[in-house]
């Protein structure tokens, strides 16, 4: 039997690439609300909640998902990290699926990451690089920010070696930073490269998104996935068996 979808953020680029990704997959959306539509109204005849939307909608969608004992899928980014921090308490109450980038190549890149920055270590300057569209409301986007946690994590540094671009009289760069910078224009539906330069040879680790539907099919195949699980926080690692 299908599922039945409530997909929250349903009039934006990702929500429709969504709606027509659940209907390849055989899958229902029982209820596309935006924002201000009342998504108490609906939950009650749904399985499980899809939200990509906006950072401020995740903790009343989370709450109703929580009190209703319903599964989530969070695709939604830019939540600040105390923000963050107090809705994962939430999630973790219900089974939840949430990640900030639902593309299977961008998960392999996830685990080239790990393992890269495990093997080239210190010696290698680090510098993670996104582009994005013009319509683009957060920076940096999810991806980087989980690809800048993987990094830290590796080389055991903490947020403060970020280096959010850079401007000025910089003075040379400091083997701890990692630079981050956030390019946006057009119509770029979402590109992630992380560079490694030492003194004699670089690489570059890239991916290029062209089309909402590699995030949208993700999505349904973690709200699929979801539906059996226990209550706690996954991420789409663990949908595709990748840990
Ligand atoms: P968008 O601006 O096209 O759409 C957002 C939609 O959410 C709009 O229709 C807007 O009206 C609605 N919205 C805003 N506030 C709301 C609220 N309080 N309640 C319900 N709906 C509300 O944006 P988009 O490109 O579709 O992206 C949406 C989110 O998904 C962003 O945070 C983006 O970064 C994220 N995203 C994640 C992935 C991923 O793989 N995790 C991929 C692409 C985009």
């Amino acid at each position: 039997m299908s599922l039945k979808i409530l997909l929250n953020g349903s009039k934006g680029r990702m929500g429709q690439a969504i709606a027509a990704a659940a209907h390849d997959m055989q899958e229902t959306i029982a209820a596309a609300i935006d924002a201000g539509d009342d998504a108490a109204a609906h939950i009650g005849a749904c399985d499980v909640i899809i939200d990509f939307s906006s950072h401020h909608a995740t903790g009343r969608l989370l709450e109703l998902a929580v009190a209703q004992r319903k599964p989530i899928v969070i695709g939604t980014t830019g939540h600040a990290a105390d923000e963050k921090k107090r809705l994962l308490g939430l999630a973790a109450q219900v089974p939840c699926v949430w990640a900030g980038n639902f593309s299977v190549g961008v998960n392999l890149l996830f685990a080239l990451t790990r393992r890269a920055t495990a093997v080239l270590g210190a010696d290698y300057d680090t510098e993670v690089i996104e582009m994005h569209h013009r319509f683009k409301k957060d920076a940096p986007s999810g991806t980087a920010a989980r690809l800048l946690e993987i990094i830290l994590e590796e080389r055991k540094l903490t947020a403060e070696a970020l280096k959010h671009g850079r401007s000025g009289i910089t003075g040379e760069r400091q083997p701890t930073e990692v630079g981050v910078h956030a390019l946006r224009g057009g119509d770029v539906v979402g590109d992630h490269t992380v560079l490694y330069a030492a003194l004699g040879e670089r690489v570059e680790l890239t991916h290029r998104a062209s089309d909402r539907g590699i995030f949208a099919r993700g999505a349904v195949r973690a709200a699929q996935w979801v539906v059996g699980q226990k209550p706690g926080v996954y991420d789409m690692q663990d949908v595709l068996g990748l840990k």
